[in-house]
């Protein structure tokens, strides 16, 4: 195998939706600083192999220091909350992403830029607006997942990774959209490989 744990060919850059999430897990937890925006919140920006296969935990010296990134903690808050329980300030989730997934980055991305160029990707991107501008929005309705992928193809110009889960009525609903970013975390690029999903051809979106 050629692969070594500084390198890697791509990022995901991941985006959940609060309401699918707190419709799986039955019992999220808004964090302490109130219910977040009705929004696609980022999971994470997550290093991986073309085959499809990914990096993790790559350096266990390194710490999550908070006193590197002070000056994104708001942006943080409101772009990628946590909604796990018990209710946190993000420290959690980021921490883990961290030493989960930007370690091995590091080649590449040092502790602010990972969290910067991630709140970056969510602005160039704007998501809900893309979907809003092809007629889909966060209204309980069912919507096809080829009319989903097209949207985004659409608006951003590559074609998104979509994952689903279930509600309590075992309705598959919109969770997660994965892009693909190039190694340094500017540019979105058409994906190498795209992620397995469990959605049906009609998927809901639930409102949040
Ligand atoms: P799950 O089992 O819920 O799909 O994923 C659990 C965790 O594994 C995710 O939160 C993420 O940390 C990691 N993960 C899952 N799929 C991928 C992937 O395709 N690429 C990378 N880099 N990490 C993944
Ligand atoms: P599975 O055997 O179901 O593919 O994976 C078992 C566990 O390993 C899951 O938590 C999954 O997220 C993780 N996993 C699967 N593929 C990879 C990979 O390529 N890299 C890493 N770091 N974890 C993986
Ligand atoms: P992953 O390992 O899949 O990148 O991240 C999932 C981990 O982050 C889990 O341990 C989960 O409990 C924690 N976590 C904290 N807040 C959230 C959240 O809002 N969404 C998700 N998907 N995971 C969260």
């Amino acid at each position: 195998q050629s692969q070594s744990q500084d390198s890697f060919d791509f990022f995901y850059f991941v985006l959940q939706w609060p309401g699918a999430y707190c419709d799986t897990k039955q019992s999220c937890c808004y964090p302490k600083t109130g219910k977040p925006a009705s929004d696609f919140g980022i999971h994470g920006l997550w290093p991986n192999y073309k085959d499809g296969s990914w990096p993790s935990n790559c350096d266990p010296d390194s710490v999550f220091d908070k006193s590197q990134i002070s000056d994104l903690i708001s942006s943080m808050e409101k772009e990628w909350p946590s909604l796990s329980c018990p209710s946190s300030n993000g420290m959690r989730f980021w921490s883990h992403e961290w030493e989960k997934h930007g370690t091995c980055a590091e080649s590449e991305l040092d502790i602010r830029d990972y969290f910067g160029k991630a709140l970056q990707l969510k602005h160039k991107l704007n998501l809900l607006n893309i979907l809003k501008n092809a007629g889909i929005e966060a209204d309980d309705g069912f919507y096809s997942l080829e009319s989903i992928s097209e949207a985004v193809k659409e608006g951003l110009g590559f074609t998104p990774g979509i994952e689903c889960n279930r509600d309590s009525a075992h309705n598959t609903q919109l969770y997660q959209v994965y892009f693909c970013v190039d190694t340094t975390a500017s540019d979105f690029i058409e994906c190498p490989i795209l992620p397995t999903t469990k959605c049906g051809s009609q998927i809901q979106f639930p409102k949040f």
